[in-house]
């Protein structure tokens, strides 16, 4: 279904390369599962890890984020590998990378502490290489992140859930991409950007500095796009995109890390009137 929606949204010459990437990273996520789920362990539920989460911090703990560097390493290689052969530009951007792997300058674990510890840095540290198509490495990494993740999704109990108040992610810590409201009243579920884990949150409210005054927030409607809102916070500066699913057929599927990249009309919306992305820290 997933793939459907995919060649459907490649009918836009604007995302067809970006797309034909995303298509490739959905096979390579479902053969790399497989491949390294007898390493990924069900995550214990200590009551320690249960109090902690209580007091607003995620599953994992970012300052050991929990993904072996071998798994990584192997998980890297196989993307990198994977994605090889789609196009030039693609080709030119993974050799550059690969050479990097092999002169020492990319590990696997500099990689992986530079992602947790904030967009910022990896940034910095990753996008700004030249020649680097920025979202070929982020979707990349984006997708070997959520296999590593896949035991804490197990662990985060329904019940446990219900008390998680914050913009960030409760079984990673990372920003959301994305917003969809769903239902009657229109409730907001927020998307994380890196495990794609789905949480309910305040609907008048920043999930990015916390902000709940309603003069502070606002809800942009877009001209000729019923299905999308951009939500503002005046404090911050930053914005979410938003999908209203209450505007689609009742049996749409959803989508949310693909509704992300297809949806720069809404980003370009909100970088003309001075806001910026609220993944960017
Ligand atoms: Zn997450
Ligand atoms: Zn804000």
């Amino acid at each position: 279904m997933k793939r459907k929606r995919v060649e459907e949204a490649k009918d836009n010459p604007a995302y067809k390369d970006l797309l034909t990437i995303f298509e490739h990273l959905i096979g390579l996520t479902e053969s790399s599962i497989e491949q390294v789920r007898p390493y990924l362990k069900p995550v214990p539920l200590s009551s320690y890890v249960e109090e902690k989460f209580r007091e607003g911090l995620p599953l994992v703990d970012k300052k050991n984020f929990p993904v072996p560097d071998k798994i990584f390493d192997t998980l890297l290689n196989t993307f990198l590998d994977g994605l090889t052969g789609i196009g030039d530009s693609v080709d030119r951007d993974l050799r550059v990378l690969k050479s990097k792997r092999q002169d020492g300058s990319l590990s696997g674990r500099r990689l992986i502490d530079q992602f947790v510890m904030g967009h910022q840095s990896f940034l910095s540290y990753v996008f700004e290489m030249p020649d680097i198509n920025n979202h070929l490495l982020f979707l990349a990494l984006r997708n070997i992140f959520k296999i590593c993740l896949t035991p804490f999704q197990d662990t985060l109990t329904e019940e446990l859930a219900k008390g998680w108040e914050r913009g960030e992610c409760p079984v990673c810590g990372f920003p959301p991409d994305m917003g969809i409201l769903r239902g009657e009243g229109g409730k907001l579920y927020l998307h994380c950007a890196i495990c794609g884990h789905e949480w309910r949150f305040k609907r008048m409210a920043c999930a990015f500095c916390g902000n709940d005054l309603q003069k502070e927030l606002e809800y942009l409607e877009i001209e000729g796009d019923e299905v999308h809102k951009i939500h503002l916070c005046h404090l911050c500066q930053r914005y979410l995109k938003i999908l209203d699913s209450r505007s689609l057929p009742e049996d749409t599927p959803i989508f949310l890390d693909l509704e992300e990249l297809t949806t720069l009309h809404l980003d370009i919306i909100a970088d003309q009137q001075g806001f910026i992305p609220g993944i960017n820290l």
